[in-house]
Order: C-alpha cells, then sequence, then structure tokens
C-alpha cells in the first residue's frame, strides 16, 4: 500500500487546478489519479475553449472573472504558453432575453469587468455573418476570448508536477475506507492508497464517486453537448469574437479556416465516453435556419459531443462534504470549467487549508444535505 496526503480524482481543470493552487500553497504530499491513460480525455478536452466572464450568478461572475484575469497575467514560471487569444465575445440577446442580457451585463461591470451595450447594427457591421440575423442588441466584453485547452490544462499539470505532485494515469478509483465517518484510504485498479484527504474532481462521475464513499449526493446530472466545426469558409476573419445568442442559445466562433458552432443541445447521460448523434445536426440547421440566416451554407466537416455536468441550481459544488470527514468536492462545473479553472482551483485550495475561512460558502455541497438526505 503507498500513501499521499492528499488524493486528486480526476486530471480534468477541475483536478489539475487545485492540484496546481494546493501545490502552489506549500502543500507537498499530492498525488492525482486519473482512470484515462491521458488527461482531459473527458469534458476538459472536449469543449469549445471560450472564456467568457458575463454570466448571471454573481457568484459564478467573481469566479470567470478570476479564472479570465489569471488567463491574461500567467505567472512567470508557467510553463506552457495557453495561446489566449483575446478577440472578445459579443453575447446577443432579443426581447426579454436582451432584457436579462443587458442586467448580466450590468453586474459584470459591477465586477469591474469592461462591457458594452451595442447596436444591432453596430455589431453586424463588427462581424457581417450576423446580416439577417434575430436579435435586439449585444453585449462586447473585450477582455474574453479563446484559450488552448490543451496547453492551458498541461500547464496546470506540469506547474504541479515542478512542485512535486504526483500524478498517475490509468488508475481508477473503485472504492473507499471510511473508519468511523473519516476517510482513511481507497482503493484503485492499480493497488490500495491511504489517505486522510480525498478530492473529488471526476467530473461526470462526481456523484459515483460520493455514492462509494457514503458522502453526500448532490442534484448533478451529465448532459451532453455536441460542437461542430465547418469546411474552410473565405470570408470568416479570425479576428472575429466568438458570437453567442443568448436568448435562442446557438454560439460560433473562428476555428481553423472555418467556423466553430454550437446549437447548445443539452441532454441527460450517463457517464462515459460520449457518443454523438445525428439527429443534433437537424438541430444545428433548423437554429442557423431561423437565427444567424448567413450560415445557411455552411457544410459540416467534423463534430463531437461533451458532457457539461450541472447541479440543480446551478451553482458549482466546491467544498468540504457534510457527511464524510476527508472528502472535498470540486465538481459540477458546468459549461466554465476553462474560463473558471485558476479560480476555482484557487478557492478550493484556500478552503481545503484553511476550512473556516468562512469564503465560498455558496458553493458548498451542504446546500444539498436537506434537500436529498442523502
Ligand atoms: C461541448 C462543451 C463545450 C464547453 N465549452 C466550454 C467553454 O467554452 N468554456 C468553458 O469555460 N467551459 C466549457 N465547457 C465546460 C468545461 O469543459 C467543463 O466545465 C470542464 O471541462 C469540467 O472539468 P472537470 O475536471 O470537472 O471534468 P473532466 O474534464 O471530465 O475531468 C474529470 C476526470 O475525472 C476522471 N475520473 C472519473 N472517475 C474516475 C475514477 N473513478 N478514477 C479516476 N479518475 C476518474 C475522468 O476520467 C476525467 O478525466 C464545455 C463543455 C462541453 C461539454
Amino acid at each position: 500500500m503507498t500513501s499521499s496526503q492528499y488524493v486528486i480524482i480526476g486530471a480534468g481543470f477541475a483536478g489539475a487546478a487545485t492540484a496546481y493552487h494546493l501545490a502552489l500553497s506549500g502543500v507537498k504530499d499530492i498525488t492525482i489519479l486519473e482512470q484515462e491513460a491521458v488527461a482531459g480525455f473527458h469534458s476538459s478536452g472536449r469543449n469549445a475553449a471560450m472564456v467568457r466572464q458575463v454570466v448571471s450568478d454573481p457568484a459564478l461572475a467573481a469566479l470567470t472573472r478570476g479564472g479570465a484575469a489569471f488567463l491574461r497575467a500567467l505567472p512567470p514560471d508557467w510553463p506552457v504558453p495557453v495561446g489566449f487569444e483575446q478577440n472578445g465575445s459579443l453575447l446577443l440577446g432579443s426581447g426579454e432575453g436582451w432584457e436579462k442580457l443587458s442586467r448580466d451585463a450590468e453586474t459584470a461591470r459591477q465586477m469591474g469587468v469592461g462591457v458594452e451595450s451595442w447596436s444591432k447594427d453596430k455589431a453586424t457591421e463588427f462581424v457581417p455573418a450576423l446580416k439577417g440575423a434575430d436579435f435586439d442588441g449585444g453585449v462586447w466584453c473585450l477582455t474574453d476570448g479563446v484559450v488552448d485547452i490543451h496547453a492551458l490544462l498541461t500547464g496546470y499539470l506540469k506547474a504541479a508536477q515542478a512542485r512535486g505532485v504526483r500524478v498517475r494515469y490509468g488508475c481508477s478509483v473503485g472504492g473507499f475506507e471510511v473508519e468511523q465517518g473519516r476517510v482513511t484510504g481507497l482503493s484503485t485498479s492499480d493497488g490500495a492508497i491511504a489517505t486522510e484527504t480525498v478530492i473529488n474532481a471526476s467530473g461526470a462521475w462526481a456523484v459515483a464517486i460520493a455514492r462509494l464513499a457514503g458522502a453526500v449526493e448532490p442534484p448533478l446530472h451529465p448532459y451532453r453537448r455536441h460542437l461542430f466545426v465547418t469546411a474552410p469558409l473565405p470570408w470568416v476573419d479570425r479576428k472575429w469574437p466568438f458570437v453567442w445568442h443568448i436568448t435562442h442559445d446557438l454560439y460560433f466562433r473562428p476555428e481553423a479556416a472555418g467556423l466553430l458552432v454550437c446549437p447548445c443541445d443539452q441532454q441527460e447521460m450517463l457517464p462515459g465516453d460520449t457518443p454523438t448523434d445525428e439527429s443534433v445536426t437537424e438541430l444545428l440547421f433548423e437554429k442557423i435556419h431561423r437565427h444567424f440566416p448567413a450560415l445557411t451554407e455552411i457544410a459540416i466537416k467534423r463534430s463531437w459531443a461533451g458532457l457539461r455536468t450541472l447541479s440543480d441550481d446551478g451553482r458549482f459544488v466546491i467544498g468540504w462534504d457534510p457527511k464524510i470527514k476527508g472528502f472535498f468536492w470540486v465538481a459540477g462545473l458546468g459549461g466554465h470549467g476553462v474560463t473558471t479553472s485558476s479560480a476555482v482551483g484557487a478557492l478550493a485550495a484556500k478552503l481545503i487549508r484553511d476550512p473556516h475561512s468562512g469564503s465560498g460558502e455558496e458553493f458548498s455541497p451542504r446546500r444539498f444535505l436537506a434537500a436529498t438526505g442523502r
């Protein structure tokens, strides 16, 4: 049997950023366990790579702002360039959705994020592919952008490893040792590990892992979402921002010589290697036809799907488990796990080191205890 003071389950953004910030705070004995042969095989390697700060929930907005600030000014000893292209974002709204988006922009402004309200004409002049689109106005955020997700994830892991963190791939957690309500170890496909602290950063598997330990079971659900990459399009300007119609849930951004497009489909799935569903292509073109008619002629070259794991109240789950001592949560990062990664890792590390800091109460898994009773 081996031992480790802290064991993190999962080498996605949640686990890697938490390991990095824990190591940065001086913790020496940390092991990340990843069931796959590589990091980022699941959600962290299958997303749209957009850094978006304008969101409705002020608690989340603090994390999106913190995460984006980290990407703009990486630490001097950061090991890998992350290719952050700060081309901005243009969020669109119509009807009541435009009023709601304007309120979200105000929340961002109050947090110190620079945003501007744009008329439909100004937005269409900036991104001509919006010609004929159905929206009332746009919110422009200059400091948003797109990041190289594989480089960013590698960066967290390398920076953590440089501070002594161990990463074990192909090592699947299958059970826990719990004595008198406290974690004392876990069993893996690669042998037993003695530990007093387990950090559940297992993404779509977070509830299954919690069940193995007898921890609280928050209402966390994995939802599949598809992304599509088009064939080359000569009229796309690589400097365009990402454009997201928030009211009708449809987005696009430059990708290679074409576009990456997403119909924001949402179907609950079991955790696993997410298969694609042909019928979502129809949904994509139906939405494009209705809301972004200038994109009607695009040809799809490839597509894939990934899981966004969301809690019923939409908030992340970060904090100590209320039932099992030594069991910590970093899960439910939904559609914001890239943007917020550094801020999430920093908050998790702070709460792990100092459980009584009073920070991050709004993300605590305790909020589900009364509701689920489990
Ligand atoms: C289509 C799509 C688009 C998205 N676009 C964006 C975007 O533009 N911007 C943004 O900020 N976010 C985006 N997201 C969200 C983002 O990808 C996620 O929030 C983030 O990747 C979640 O990271 P995670 O570490 O929690 O999960 P994961 O990346 O899934 O990592 C969890 C890891 O735990 C491992 N694991 C599970 N069980 C075990 C076990 N028993 N033993 C060992 N290891 C285990 C898994 O193998 C996995 O590698 C998008 C998501 C999707 C699906």
